[in-house]
């Protein structure tokens, strides 16, 4: 008789000081900072590195100061497309070029930035590797079977499931905006065809203010986009407003057809829970894009920053009320999270507004651009 005994196998858990669930910005800046505090912290992320990000890969200076990026020296080994003017209008209406002393803004490529963060973070990377476990133990997380930590940093973007985990609802209950882009490396023939300028920028809005398109070229890559509140008929708008930089001759014959989609919150629009015993949220995860732009990334940044001061500061008691000092952090740089209530103007009156200040210099450059998309009246962190 066979007296084998079976022998359990064991699977070797590891320990870290922090998880952080998603290696974009808001997740590598924020393990940046809490291993600068000596902290021990693991990045997961489902995708390998380098990888992609569907953006349009524009960075405010508030995100290089916050980041502390030598731009020279990431220069060197990376596209850094420096912005020194807008074409701004409408789809299919007047165009305006709003031109700046000198460099207000940066082009980069997601591929490249994002993997470049994480790998300066100096935190432990399990790259390849989609969360697919997390529970509570006690005081700690068991996080795939294989981790065990005190504190989880969800920083898995629109989708995180560290967001669910806390209950959001995604796609239910979320008005969040849904948008395309495509990137790509223009051939000869392209380059020379391609009259968008790599130091301006072009941003169309739709006749319903309801979203816009962009069209940004950093050195040989242009890229094509277009978001919108919600997602109906966002691929129609797209087309059509492909169809119209076409017409205007301003981007090259036989681009890439397969534009490439994702979704996020504004702030203010989303009701997300931030934050509970041992976790907290940054980044898209959170939902904290600015409503006006949808820039995304600065916000990612700053809450990555935000996040890790409030943990350091919590002396390893994550408890809620502890990590509230999170929340009350985000409220004091971006404002209350509730959604200002809109006064509901008629969609004929909005198209009407629409087209007369978007012709008009001053409010293109004061409004426009200096306070939705620059966001020059708020310093950096
Ligand atoms: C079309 C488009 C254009 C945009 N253009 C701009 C722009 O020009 N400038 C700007 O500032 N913002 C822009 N944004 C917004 C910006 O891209 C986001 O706000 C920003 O990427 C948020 O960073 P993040 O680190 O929170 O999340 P992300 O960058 O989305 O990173 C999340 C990470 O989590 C990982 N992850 C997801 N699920 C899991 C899982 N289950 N397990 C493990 N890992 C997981 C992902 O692989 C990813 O690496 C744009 C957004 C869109 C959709």
């Amino acid at each position: 008789m066979d007296q084998t005994i079976p022998v359990p196998v064991l699977k070797a858990v590891e320990t870290c000081d922090a998880l952080v669930v998603g290696g974009g910005p808001a997740g590598s800046t924020c393990a940046w900072k809490l291993r600068q505090r000596g902290m021990a912290v693991t990045v997961l992320d489902k995708a390998p590195f380098p990888r992609d990000k569907v953006c349009a890969g524009w960075i405010t200076p508030a995100v290089v100061q916050a980041l502390q990026l030598d731009t020279e020296a990431y220069a060197k080994e990376h596209v850094l497309q420096p912005i020194t003017a807008f074409r701004t209008g409408l789809i299919h209406g007047g165009e305006v070029e709003t031109r700046y002393q000198g460099t207000v803004s940066y082009g980069i490529r997601r591929c490249e930035f994002d993997d470049y963060l994480l790998r300066r973070s100096g935190a432990r990377m399990q790259l390849g590797q989609t969360l697919k476990s997390l529970e509570k133990r006690g005081r700690l997380w068991l996080v795939n079977d294989a981790i065990t930590t005190p504190l989880i940093i969800g920083a898995g973007g629109h989708f995180c499931p560290v967001a669910r985990f806390l209950g959001a609802q995604l796609g239910a209950t979320e008005a969040a905006v849904t948008a395309k882009e495509i990137e790509f490396e223009m051939n000869p023939e392209q380059r020379a065809d391609c009259r968008v300028r790599a130091d301006t920028p072009e941003l169309y809005f739709c006749r319903d203010l309801k979203g816009y398109g962009w069209c940004f070229r950093k050195g040989d890559y242009l890229n094509i986009g277009l978001g919108r509140e919600g997602n109906q008929g966002l691929s129609e708008q797209l087309g059509d407003f492909c169809d119209f930089l076409a017409q205007r001759g301003r981007i090259p014959k036989n681009i890439p057809s397969k534009f490439h989609g994702h979704a996020y919150l504004q702030y203010g629009h989303s009701r997300r829970t931030l934050l509970d015993d041992g976790v907290l949220l940054v980044g898209d995860a959170a939902g904290l894009a600015y409503p006006e732009s949808g820039e995304g990334i600065r916000p990612a940044v700053e809450s990555g920053l935000m996040a890790a001061a409030t943990v350091a500061e919590a002396g390893e008691d994550y408890g809620s009320q502890r990590l509230q000092a999170y929340a009350s952090r985000l409220s004091a740089r971006f404002g209350p999270r509730a959604a200002p209530d809109g006064v509901m103007v008629p969609g004929f009156v909005r198209s009407i507004l629409a087209g007369a200040l978007l012709g008009s210099r001053w409010f293109t450059r004061r409004v426009v651009l200096d306070r939705w998309f620059l966001h020059a009246h708020q310093p950096g962190l």
